[in-house]
C-alpha cells in the first residue's frame, strides 16, 4: 500500500497513525462521522500507540509495519505487540477498503468474481455470511489464494497478510465498527457497507 504507516525514527521502528483517506463524514449515513471519530481517532490510534510503547521497550529490527508483522510471526514472539501491530495494519487496510464512491466492481474484476463464486450476488452472500457469522470480534476478507478469489474470516487481530495471502478488501466486524450507528445489528452494517461502500478500485490495485 502506498501510504505512510511507518517511518524509521532513531534505531527502531516507529508507527504513525495514517490519516483517513477521506473526510470523517464522507461515509455517512452508512458509517457516521461519530463512528469514524471514535474508530479511527480512538481505537486505531490506541493500537498504534500501544505498538509504539512496546517497540520502545523492546525494539524490533524492521523497516515497515509489514516487515515487523512477518518478523513477529517468524519468531513467534510478543503476542501483545503482534495484536496491536496487526490491528494497525488491518485498520489502515479497512479505511482503504471503503470509499464514498464505492459500490460495484468493474468488468474485469466482476468476471473474476463470477468465475470463482458463480456470480457477483453469490460473492456478496458469501462475504456477508463470513462477516455476519464471525463469532465475536474479527474481520471478513476478500483474498486471492492459489490464483482464485476467496472469502475468509479471521478472529480478533488475525490477518491473512502474515500468512502470505494476497488481501484485496476487508470489513471490520468488531462491535466498535458499527455499535454507534447500528447498535447490535451487525447484519445491517454489513449489508449497507457491501452495497454502497466497497472500494473496488482498491481491490484492483491490490490484485496488481
Ligand atoms: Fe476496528
Amino acid at each position: 500500500m502506498a501510504h505512510a504507516t511507518a517511518v524509521r525514527k532513531s534505531r527502531h521502528l516507529h508507527l504513525e497513525l495514517p490519516a483517513l483517506p477521506y473526510a470523517q463524514d464522507a461515509l455517512a449515513p452508512i458509517i457516521s462521522a461519530e463512528t469514524l471519530q471514535f474508530h479511527h481517532g480512538k481505537h486505531h490510534r490506541k493500537y498504534v500507540e500501544t505498538a509504539n510503547q512496546l517497540l520502545e521497550k523492546d525494539p524490533v529490527e524492521a523497516r515497515s509495519l509489514e516487515e515487523l508483522l512477518r518478523e513477529l510471526v517468524r519468531k513467534e514472539s510478543s503476542q501483545k505487540l503482534y495484536n496491536n501491530a496487526a490491528q494497525a495494519w488491518n485498520h489502515d487496510f479497512y479505511w482503504h477498503s471503503l470509499s464514498p464512491e464505492g459500490g460495484k466492481p468493474s468488468a474485469p474484476l466482476r468476471h473474476q468474481l463470477e468465475r470463482d463464486f458463480g456470480s457477483y450476488e453469490k460473492f456478496v452472500d458469501k462475504f456477508a455470511a463470513a462477516a455476519t457469522g464471525q463469532f465475536g470480534s474479527g474481520w471478513a476478507w476478500l483474498v486471492k489464494k492459489d490464483g482464485r478469489l476467496e472469502v475468509m474470516g479471521t478472529a480478533n487481530a488475525e490477518t491473512p497478510m502474515t500468512q502470505g495471502i494476497q488481501c484485496l478488501l476487508t470489513l471490520d466486524v468488531w462491535e466498535h465498527a458499527y455499535y454507534i450507528d447500528y447498535r447490535n445489528q451487525r447484519e445491517r452494517y454489513v449489508k449497507a457497507t457491501l452495497e454502497k461502500l466497497l472500494n473496488w478500485e482498491f481491490a484492483e490495485r491490490n490484485l496488481g
